[in-house]
C-alpha cells in the first residue's frame, strides 16, 4: 500500500474520538456500528477453515452473551486470501498469510468519525497447523479470533502487559491447547459493549453501505503503514485516510517469539 500515515491525520483521528461521548476505558476510539435500536445482529461471514470453524462459531456463541449485540455466522462473501470486506457486516478469514510477523488482525473501516461500517479479520495459519511456532495451540488460536472479532465491535484490550485479565481482549499467550486462560470474553467486556452501544444512531450502518460512503479501497495483505497507538510489544495499530472523511483502522497481534 503506498500511503503513509502522517501526524496530521493521526491528530484528526485523535480530535474526532475526542468529541464523542465519554465511553469506558477500551473503547477502541468510540467506533461502533450504527444502528437504530438494539439488540443488533452481526453477521461474521465464516471463510474460515479446519480448526478455525468450530472457533469462529465458540467466538460468536461467546460475545452474543452480550445484552447489546448478537452475531450470526454466515456464508463467507470472500475469498480466506484476499479476505476482502463486504459492506454492513464482518468478514473472518483463515489462509496462510506467510511469515508476517502476526497472528490475527482486525480491520474497521470508518464514516462520519465514529461508525464502522464494514470489518475483517484475519487469522494466519503461517504460525497455527502443523507450524513449529512454540504458541501453536487451540488456546492461543481461540484467544486470536475471539480477539480479532471483538475489535471488529469497537473494543480494545483490557490489558497489553501480557497478564491473563481472563479475556481474550488482553495480551496472555496460551502455553498449550489446556491453558484456556484469555479465550473468551469477561464481564468487564459485556460491560464495555453495553457502554459503546448505549446509544441509538438515527441511521445503520448494518448490511447496507451508508449514503454519501467514499469508496472503498480494499486493503493489501499486510497492514502497511506507520504505527500508531502503544504496545509494540503485542500489537499495533495503523490508520490509513481513505479520503471523504472516511478511515481504515487495523489491529495487527505480531507473533511474539516468531523468526
Ligand atoms: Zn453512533
Ligand atoms: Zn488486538
Amino acid at each position: 500500500m503506498r500511503r503513509v500515515l502522517t501526524v496530521g491525520l493521526a491528530t484528526v483521528l485523535l480530535l474526532v474520538a475526542g468529541a464523542t461521548p465519554a465511553f469506558a476505558a477500551h473503547s477502541w476510539g468510540g467506533y461502533h456500528w450504527a444502528r437504530t435500536a438494539n439488540p443488533f445482529t452481526l453477521k461474521l461471514g465464516d471463510n474460515v477453515s479446519g480448526l478455525w470453524d468450530s472457533m469462529l462459531v465458540t467466538a460468536s456463541s461467546d460475545w452474543s452473551r452480550s445484552t447489546v449485540l448478537d452475531t450470526t455466522v454466515v456464508a463467507g462473501g470472500t475469498s480466506p486470501r484476499s479476505c476482502r470486506p463486504t459492506s454492513g457486516r464482518v468478514e473472518v478469514c483463515s489462509a496462510r498469510y506467510g511469515n508476517t510477523g502476526w497472528l490475527g488482525l482486525a480491520q474497521i473501516w470508518i464514516t462520519g468519525g465514529v461508525h464502522i461500517t464494514q470489518g475483517v479479520v484475519k487469522n494466519n495459519d503461517y504460525y497455527f497447523g502443523g507450524s513449529t511456532y512454540q504458541y501453536n495451540n487451540t488456546a492461543e488460536m481461540q484467544h486470536v479470533i475471539c480477539q480479532e472479532v471483538g475489535h471488529t465491535f469497537g473494543l480494545d484490550h483490557q490489558s497489553t502487559s501480557g497478564a491473563s485479565l481472563g479475556t481474550c481482549m488482553d495480551y496472555y499467550k496460551n502455553t498449550s491447547a489446556s491453558d484456556t486462560q484469555s479465550t473468551s470474553p469477561n464481564q468487564h467486556d459485556y460491560d464495555e459493549l453495553a457502554a459503546i452501544y448505549a446509544h441509538l444512531d438515527g441511521s445503520t450502518t448494518i448490511r447496507a453501505a451508508p449514503s454519501g460512503a467514499a469508496p472503498i479501497r480494499t486493503p493489501g495483505a499486510d497492514a502497511n503503514g506507520t504505527p500508531i497507538g502503544a504496545s509494540a510489544a503485542r500489537g499495533s495499530w495503523y490508520l490509513q485516510d481513505l479520503g471523504g472523511g472516511s478511515f481504515l483502522l487495523t489491529h495487527v497481534y505480531w507473533a511474539p517469539g516468531a523468526s
